[in-house]
């Protein structure tokens, strides 16, 4: 495993927390819209877990949670370690995912070795239509294994859609149906910095107002429904 990025401090990336924010090089989606710039597999610096736990250390009167981030942090089978590492450390973990790896998504929550999951959910839950978000081939099983994993559990939640113009408010109403039980959903407005992908790195971006409409769809299923700009 190979951590790319390194934040010592975000804001909003799970509110009411001190955290700071680890980035994992490496994902198996390939979605049109990433701005990760990593997201082949160990590219980017390589950062010494050890200055990480360093950091932590020194800060550990401010600083109570890490949020696990990428990339996706769960194609890596050293990321238990690592977190095993964190949660020494007295640290809450947040982590981010994609929903590809309901196996080891399970073990890890079922190991305490997270705290909350934010996933990323792309599309309404057809191969087709989520296979072209995410830019390969996706088996939307997993990704419905990961979504009952994570409700099952009772662990705290938090989905995300980021929002291109290729989705519609009805496309959100679908996705919201199927999370139902969410603790949140955020309707992320896209964000075309560092993006490779050319035709979506120009793409209009949506305005408010469609914004709104989305939110507004998925509160028919998700009572905590938030719009989050870029
Ligand atoms: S799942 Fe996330 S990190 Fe992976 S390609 Fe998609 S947006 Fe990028």
């Amino acid at each position: 495993m190979k951590i790319a990025g390194f934040e010592k401090t975000v804001l909003r990336d799970w509110e009411g927390r001190n955290a700071c924010k680890v980035l994992i090089s490496g994902c198996t989606f390939k979605c049109p819209y990433c701005n990760f710039k990593f997201i082949e597999k160990d590219s980017g610096d390589d950062i010494d877990p050890d200055a990480i736990f360093d950091y932590i250390k020194e800060n550990k009167d401010f600083l109570d949670a890490a949020v696990i981030s990428g990339g996706e942090p769960t194609d890596n089978a050293d990321l238990y370690k690592f977190l095993k590492e964190l949660k020494k450390l007295g640290l809450k973990i947040k982590l981010d995912t994609n929903g590809n790896n309901p196996n080891n998504l399970d073990d890890l929550i079922g190991a305490g070795m997270v705290d909350c999951v934010c996933l990323n959910i792309m599309a309404p839950l057809s191969s087709e239509r989520y296979s072209k978000s995410a830019g390969t081939r996706v088996d939307v099983d997993n990704i419905r294994k990961s979504i009952e994993i994570i409700f099952d559990s009772g662990i705290e939640n938090e989905f995300k859609t980021v929002i291109t113009s290729d989705l519609t408010p009805e496309d959100i109403y679908s996705i919201a149906k199927d999370i139902k039980n969410a603790k949140s959903y955020i309707i992320q407005q896209f964000n075309p910095k560092n993006v490779s992908n050319t035709e979506y790195a120009q793409m209009k971006l949506c305005s408010n107002s469609e914004l709104i409409k989305m939110a507004n769809a998925a509160k028919k299923f998700v009572k905590n429904v938030k719009i989050r700009g870029v």
